[in-house]
């Protein structure tokens, strides 16, 4: 089993909006199989995340534009990142009310 690693949140510099929900997104944190050592990681083009507003999954077209990503791009992601990323969606439809679940 392959260890995920989290870095530190950064601000980003030049930040995008969320292609679906229209929220500017000024923060992100990388997740990694490899090891961040807790650094500040700024995102680069390819890059997968998850709007934590509308909880679409997204990648980086450029470091300050987003789009949905590719069915090819989300096979490239390690099998556990995407996992991951799979939780945070959960986790964002939770949080913005989106969840079908319901309270127990
Ligand atoms: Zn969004």
């Amino acid at each position: 089993m392959t260890e995920i690693y989290c870095s530190e949140g950064v601000r980003l510099p030049d930040p995008p909006t969320c292609p679906v929900c229209g929220v500017l997104l000024d923060g992100t944190a990388a997740l990694s199989s490899r090891d961040t050592k807790g650094r500040p990681i700024v995102p680069t083009t390819g890059d997968i995340t998850v709007c934590m507003y509308c909880a679409s999954m997204l990648v980086f077209d450029t470091p300050s534009r987003l789009r949905l990503p590719t069915t090819a791009e989300l096979q490239t992601v390690h099998p556990q990142v995407r996992e991951f990323l799979s939780h945070l969606v959960v986790a964002a439809q939770e949080l913005s009310g989106q969840s079908k679940s319901k309270p127990s």
